[in-house]
């Protein structure tokens, strides 16, 4: 990681101005830029292919501010509201002076987007979900509950492009049509390793491996990291973000932090490393039905909000008023018959009940919870029911009836089976990516531990910290590596 003089590198064997180093959405995205300003553009990428995670992802992007889906839908969203939601949503230290870039120029990225052929249909989703089984092109990522109704206008921002379910491969394919025929290169099974520096401090290429041989890459203008995090470096989980270690990873395999690491051997000053987004293993239309309680037996948030909010709340014991012993992820969600059977079974991504019972004493028994939790539990949640208020945790009417045996107890982790994949149910109940990563500006140099630019030096998406603070929202991953990544990609076209 060490970086490299160029008085050591004798020759290079390939020359570009624009160094991309990974081709995910960040990436192309930067390239495309970067080729449109004129310059000449190689993407590296260790995979033998583009797309990383974001070819995998479920293709939700954080768009909002009045887009023409929003409109269509009959939402008439401001880009005030956006950003009021964001720095509430994306928790303590969130960049306020990225949201507020982001919020403002959210209606311009749809339509960059749609420039580069990503389709929306202007249609809504309307019930908690990580990716509807629908073509909708509009969700709800939590801007309609507790506690963000009480600090901004409530609109639905979470853009799919047109897939039935996962949308991810549609938008990369996209994405990397528009940075090649843009003019960008590309260069795969290629691992940057070390950047190479000038005299004066500025990164003016790369050392990689390619087929176990060293390779040299001149950057005459610069070079954007764009390597994603590092869910998938046990060490580096284990000295930044520890509880997000032994969980399924949210990642293509590649999420090994070289990026950032590479940016920090170079006295790049990084960000909110311990953060994490966290899938719980549930199904939101579910958990919204009905109630998720901890390992003794309590509710500990609102279950109609965003799903990864209930996964934060239990790894990482934020709202708990109180807290409980043992294991962080044995969670349940109480449903009964008629909230299972009001979720169709194409979005029940192949969970069944663990314990069925006839009632809350018995189910308390086969879960094991302590005793007389789940009976208080469902006593209180179905007073509140019955009173049509949540008093406790804020759960909107909407979702709110009191539970009738029969009862359900689903252990989440058991798992689940999201539709692209084949095989059992899987998880260890969580499902994690890193937030955390180098420290940028707004177009997207890489800045020291001063705050001042690293010359040649630029990083966007998961490499970079981007909007995040301690908390994630669905499509603010894709959402600002695109637009930041878009941001890099001309800044460094135009470094001197
Ligand atoms: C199943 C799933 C669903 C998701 N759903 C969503 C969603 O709906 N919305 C959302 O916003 N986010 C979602 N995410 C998260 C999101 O996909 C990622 O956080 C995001 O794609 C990261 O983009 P990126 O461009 O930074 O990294 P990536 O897309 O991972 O691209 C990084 C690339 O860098 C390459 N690379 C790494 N190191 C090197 C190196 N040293 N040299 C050369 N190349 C290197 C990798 O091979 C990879 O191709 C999801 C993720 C998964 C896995």
């Amino acid at each position: 990681m060490t970086p490299r003089a160029a008085v050591e590198v004798s020759n290079y064997d390939v020359e570009t101005d624009v160094l991309v180093v990974g081709y995910g959405a960040a990436g192309a995205s930067a390239a495309f830029e970067a080729a449109l300003a004129g310059a000449r553009v190689l993407i590296i990428d260790r995979a033998g292919g583009p797309g990383g995670a974001s070819a995998m992802s479920g293709g939700e992007i954080y768009l909002g501010g009045g887009t023409p889906i929003q409109l269509a839908c009959g939402y008439d969203d401001t880009p005030a509201a956006m950003a009021a939601f964001l720095k509430a949503a994306l928790g303590a230290g969130a960049d306020a002076a990225k949201i507020d870039e982001y919020s403002a120029g959210s209606v311009e990225h749809f339509h960059w987007l749609v420039d580069r052929g990503v389709p929306f249909k202007p249609t809504l989703w309307d019930a908690p979900s990580w990716v509807p089984p629908t073509d909708d092109g509009l969700m709800w990522l939590g801007e309609n509950s507790w506690p963000f109704t009480e600090s901004a206008t409530p609109a639905p921002r979470g853009h799919r492009p047109t897939a039935n379910d996962f949308g991810g491969r549609l938008l990369m394919q996209c994405l990397t049509e528009a940075a090649e025929s843009a003019g960008a290169t590309t260069l795969f099974d290629t691992a940057a390793t070390t950047l190479i520096i000038a005299e004066d401090g500025a990164v003016i290429g790369v050392v990689a491996k390619r087929y176990g041989r060293e390779i040299t890459i001149r950057a005459r203008r610069a070079v954007v990291l764009t390597t994603g995090g590092f869910v998938d470096n046990d060490a580096m989980l284990a000295a930044h973000a520890p509880q997000l270690l032994g969980h399924t990873k949210v990642s293509a395999g590649t999420d090994d932090g070289s990026g950032i690491r590479m940016g920090q051997a170079l006295g790049a000053q990084v960000r909110h490393m311990s953060a994490g987004q966290v899938g719980m293993s549930l199904i939101p239309g579910l958990a919204a039905r009905g109630m998720v309680v901890n390992a003794v037996g309590r509710r500990f948030i609102n279950e109609d909000t965003y799903p990864g909010r209930i996964g934060q709340a239990a790894l990482f014991r934020q709202n708990m008023g109180g807290s409980w012993a043992g294991d962080d992820t044995a969670i349940w969600v109480i449903v009964d018959e008629e909230g299972f059977e009001d979720v169709p079974e194409n979005q029940r991504w192949g969970v069944q009940p663990t314990h069925v019972a006839e009632t809350p004493s018995e189910l308390e028994q086969l879960t094991g919870l302590p005793t007389g939790s789940l009976v208080d539990a469902i006593r209180r949640y179905n007073e509140s029911a019955t009173a049509g208020i949540d008093l406790d945790h804020h759960k909107s009417p909407r979702w709110l009836r009191p539970l009738t045996p029969p009862l359900a107890a689903i252990d989440v982790k058991l798992g689940i089976r999201p539709p692209a994949e084949a095989g059992d149910r899987r998880g260890t109940g969580a499902s994690v990516f890193t937030l955390g990563g180098l420290h940028t500006d707004l177009d997207g140099h890489v800045l020291d531990l001063d705050g001042h630019r690293i010359p040649g030096l630029f990083a966007a998406g998961r490499a970079a910290n981007g909007l995040h603070g301690t908390g994630y929202i669905s499509g603010t991953s894709l959402g600002d590596g695109t637009f930041f990544g878009r941001r890099a990609g001309t800044a460094a076209a135009r470094n001197a």
